[in-house]
């Protein structure tokens, strides 16, 4: 087994060169260094792989459906409380605010009172009721049960994308949300040379190409009522897409020649600035993350 300090040597400088290119993103990215760290250590590790192989109707698929719409991604006995209990501590390195709160959260999946499996299993409905309960229950905020449940789902999401991509093979996929688990995006890629737009899904870390002129969100291509990219001012590699029919905006890298190498949630929290800029303007992000929504703060 590879030693830890390689094994994730190349995240933790993606994630100082990114502090150094922005420092503005500071706060963030050290905030969630160890939640990304643990993140690709349960994905590498293959938590939540497939014992069986889903059964995906290739047909809605090609129709627009994404799979998580008809077919159960996850069954019951998911490893959801040993993913949590590991993530506990990883969330309160980066949020020592909260670990009052996550250490109450830790004793209540310890003695069953939470069990992750009761919100998460049943992806994409999920049911905010039980999160309000158990949160009561523990006499603490929802915030820190969603931060943790959210950051188990994310790399839970993406080994059975990985999965799934590898079984569905090549598919016609046309829509501005991911074809696996039916989110958003939160950052485009614009390639250079061949000039094909890539979307980043905002939970799986699924990647598909998508029309150059269309929002993703509503599909309104058009002049009069504005899509347009946002950009600062000597910096026109980093854009944000902006659509005015829906008031939404996508964060999008223009003319980028290397897509493999990069973690794009660490691309996402450099550009934090971008996602301030372009709330402040009034318009909102195709897909809300733990990292970009400003709105709780206003
Ligand atoms: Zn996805
Ligand atoms: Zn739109």
């Amino acid at each position: 087994m590879r030693k830890s300090t390689e094994r994730f040597s190349r995240l933790e400088t993606q994630i100082e060169e990114m502090i150094e290119k922005y420092p503005h993103s500071h706060n963030i990215l050290s905030a969630f260094k160890t939640i990304l760290r643990e993140r690709k250590r349960l994905v590498e590790d293959g938590f939540c792989k497939s014992e069986d192989v889903l059964q995906v109707d290739k047909i809605r698929l090609q129709g627009g459906v994404p799979v998580c719409r008809h077919a159960a991604l996850f069954h019951p006995d998911e490893p959801w409380s040993e993913m949590a209990l590991a993530m506990i501590p990883a969330i309160k390195r980066g949020f020592a605010d909260l670990a009052d709160d996550l250490q109450k959260i830790e004793g209540g999946i310890r003695d069953g009172s939470v069990q992750p499996k009761d919100y998460l299993t049943s992806y994409p409905e999920l049911d905010e009721e039980i999160v309000r309960n158990w949160a009561t229950k523990l006499n603490i905020w929802p915030l820190p049960l969603h931060l943790l449940l959210i950051s188990i789902l994310r790399p839970a999401l993406e080994v059975k994308a990985k999965e799934l991509i590898d079984l569905l093979g090549d598919f016609s996929w046309d829509k501005g949300y991911c074809p696996i688990c039916g989110t958003f995006p939160d950052i485009a890629v614009i390639k250079d040379k061949i000039a094909q737009r890539w979307l980043h899904c905002s939970r799986c870390r699924h990647t598909w190409r998508f029309n150059r002129v269309l929002c993703p969100y509503c599909e309104h291509e058009g002049k009069e009522e504005g899509t347009t990219y946002f950009f600062v001012e000597g910096k026109e590699k980093e854009t944000a897409f902006t659509c005015g029919r829906c008031n939404r905006y996508l964060i999008t890298l223009n003319r980028v020649s290397e897509l493999g190498e990069w973690d794009f949630d660490v691309v996402s929290m450099g550009l934090t600035h971008l996602n301030v800029i372009m709330q402040e303007k009034g318009y909102s992000p195709l897909a809300f993350t733990e990292w970009n929504d400003f709105t709780a703060q206003q």
